[in-house]
């Protein structure tokens, strides 16, 4: 069985966090002397002379409700690379635990592991981008605390086997990690209602990808109680800005919008597949349930090169493990789009 509190870090499990003035008193209305702000509203559409709620209390709440969990399951950090690292210094004794990747992936997971000096152990993926289950299970010893999966994964674009993942969590008795940053564009199901299934799962989204608010820095993991009351422990009191909080609440409010904008990427997507298809520098389209494709190329690496030159910017992943002559394209807009198609024709 998984039990938390052999997993938690000593130093975390004792520790007494910060407790901030807005933590103290919640309330709204009042005279609030007690932060050391200055009481005077700022110029500017919004006064943001004052904190900003620690616990994202309205936020954590709209969310909750839109991913059918409760608040208390919910924990937003300053974009997804906040959670990550949130894992690691939470779960991760420096210098003697270790986790596992499975590459090629996301690159945060072993600069976060780096950071806090944990061991990585990688194990590749499948040829065609699936868990080795049975070397990731081989890999573990009393040491690993954590399996990092991707699904669906970049830079590859395809989605994980769900009964791999289900196999990861039953026998590993350990967290098992799964950044849905792109679960929007997937027609598979998150496996966020698996929560109460599973007491070592942590998931990931962001705002970052679909919603369109990458710059505001706005991340989300989702796990069991116990978990986010640790995360929320060790996180900076004030990690989430005032601007972000109301930003994201709008945007949530206008849910359709974020609906359409999936859409029209995964009508795009389609249409850069077929023309890419078309062109003989093109070897493979690999499959993707992103808002991206991983594209094998004669001579990745200088098509990328020639596109930089005619200021279209891709992702140059060739030198990458299992993705030799690949570049990653993000889908853009109908016009981005053309336009990229346009140049390759000129390659
Ligand atoms: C883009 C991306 C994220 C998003 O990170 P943020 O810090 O939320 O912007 C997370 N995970 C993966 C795999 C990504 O590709």
């Amino acid at each position: 069985m998984f039990d938390l509190n052999l997993f938690i870090r000593q130093n975390i499990k004792n520790l007494k966090p910060y407790s901030s003035a807005r933590d103290e008193y919640e309330g709204k209305d009042g005279i609030f002397l007690d932060a050391n702000e200055n009481p005077y509203e700022t110029a500017s559409k919004q006064p943001y002379n004052r904190y900003p709620d620690p616990k994202q209390k309205a936020l954590k709440e709209k969310i909750a409700r839109l991913k059918r969990l409760e608040p208390e399951q919910v924990f937003l950090g300053n974009g997804s690379d906040e959670a990550i690292d949130m894992v690691f210094r939470s779960f991760c004794n420096p210098g003697a635990d270790n986790v596992i990747t499975l590459p090629p992936t996301y690159g945060m997971y072993k600069v976060c592991a780096d950071i806090n000096d944990v061991t990585v152990k990688e194990i590749p993926l499948t040829p065609n981008y699936q868990i080795n289950v049975e070397a990731v299970l081989a890999a573990i010893d009393k040491h690993t605390k954590v399996i990092w999966i991707c699904s669906p994964n970049n830079p590859t674009g395809n989605t994980i086997y769900t009964k791999d993942i289900v196999q990861l969590l039953t026998n590993f008795n350990g967290l098992v990690v799964i950044d849905e940053a792109y679960i929007d564009f997937a027609p598979d199901k998150s496996f966020t209602q698996k929560i109460k299934d599973y007491p070592n799962l942590i998931i990931l989204q962001t705002f970052s990808k679909a919603w369109g608010m990458a710059a505001l820095r706005l991340g989300m993991a989702f796990a069991s109680t116990e978990i986010i009351g640790i995360f929320n422990k060790v996180k900076y009191p004030y990690n989430i800005n005032q601007v972000t909080q109301e930003m994201a609440l709008e945007a949530l409010h206008n849910l359709l919008n974020k609906e359409m904008m999936v859409e029209e990427i995964l009508t795009q997507r389609a249409w850069l597949e077929e023309e890419l298809g078309k062109l003989n520098l093109v070897i493979k389209i690999h499959p993707s349930d992103a808002n991206f494709l991983l594209v094998k190329m004669h001579h990745g690496h200088e098509v990328y090169e020639k596109l930089v030159a005619k200021k279209i910017i891709t992702r140059d992943r060739s030198m990458v493990t299992l993705c030799e002559d690949c570049v990653r394209i993000t889908v853009g807009t109908a016009s981005e789009n053309q336009a990229l198609i346009k140049a390759l024709r000129q390659i």
